[in-house]
């Protein structure tokens, strides 16, 4: 599992850097990923981590590949979030999803006044999605700089459909894309005994059902459409360790992308009052 102690000497890290190289990086508008995840049960098959796993990997993997075209430094994850209380039907960590918005948007404005101008969250968890935009809308009104929200299972969306060999409706909580890409991380994963029962069936003109699938013309939560049996939303069964390759390798170039598309683009200055936090 990659750690920020993975290695002392690994300066993609935020948090092995001392105060003058993050005062030095700021300066020269180096980019800044904070990995969001979320310690939750993942059915029977995956670790409780995955959320986070797949954040700080997909983070850690494009920093390294940008090769300091630009600078990027990974801040340190965060793993706990917003869960709805449906998750209390097994092991799962809740924060309310205030607490968790403020916490994102007390990291990014620390971030904004030490200097750093381009923040972009890696976000991994379903419904962190609208927690880390309402985060992003905090921290521009607080401070003038807008905050990129990103998810790694929409930048990889069209490797993975290429390739799929689940249903639509197979992709979405610790179906095929998460186990594809735990198996491909390494991780221990005992497929016995899984199938498709927990498939979603709401997928059609309203609903996507399947996160792969994108959000819908409406929001709908899945978890108050269908119960699930095993804690599992979509196929797990099919997944395979080369789907999970070729479809983190296509989220990384894709981060690679985003990272360089936001150092290029020209922040105009905001014009409305900017107060400094009282606090
Ligand atoms: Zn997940």
């Amino acid at each position: 599992m990659p750690t920020n102690t993975d290695s002392t000497a690994d300066s993609i890290y935020y948090a092995n850097c001392n105060r003058n190289e993050i005062a030095r990086a700021a300066a020269s508008g180096a980019i800044l990923l904070l990995p969001f995840g979320q310690t939750e049960q993942h059915g029977p098959h995956l670790p409780v981590g995955c959320d986070t796993f797949i954040a700080e990997r997909a983070a850690a993997a494009a920093a390294r590949e940008c090769n300091n075209d630009p600078q990027v430094l990974v801040l340190p994850p965060v793993p706990y979030g917003y869960n709805p209380k449906s998750l209390q039907n097994w092991p799962s960590f809740r924060v309310r999803w205030e607490i968790t918005a403020g916490y994102i948007a007390d990291i990014c404005t620390s971030a904004v006044e030490m200097g750093f101008s381009r923040i972009i969250i890696v976000s991994t968890h379903g419904p962190h999605g609208d927690v880390a935009k309402i985060a992003a809308r905090e921290v521009f009104d607080r401070t003038g700089t807008a905050v990129v929200v990103s998810m790694p299972h929409a930048l990889g969306a069209s490797a993975f459909k290429s390739i799929r060999k689940s249903a639509i409706g197979g992709a979405s909580h610790a179906g095929e894309y998460e186990t594809s890409l735990m198996l491909h991380f390494g991780y221990p994963v005992d497929l016995s005994g899984m199938d498709g029962r927990d498939t979603v069936v709401h997928c059609n003109e309203w609903v996507a059902g399947d996160f792969i699938n994108g959000s819908g013309k409406i929001s709908w939560s899945t978890w108050g459409l269908q119960i699930s049996e095993t804690g599992v939303y979509g196929d797990p069964s099919p997944a395979s360790k080369a789907t999970g390759e070729a479809v983190f390798s296509a989220i990384v170039q894709e981060y690679v992308n985003l990272i360089r598309y936001v150092r290029d683009t020209e922040l105009p200055p905001q014009t409305f009052p900017i107060y400094p936090r009282s606090w």
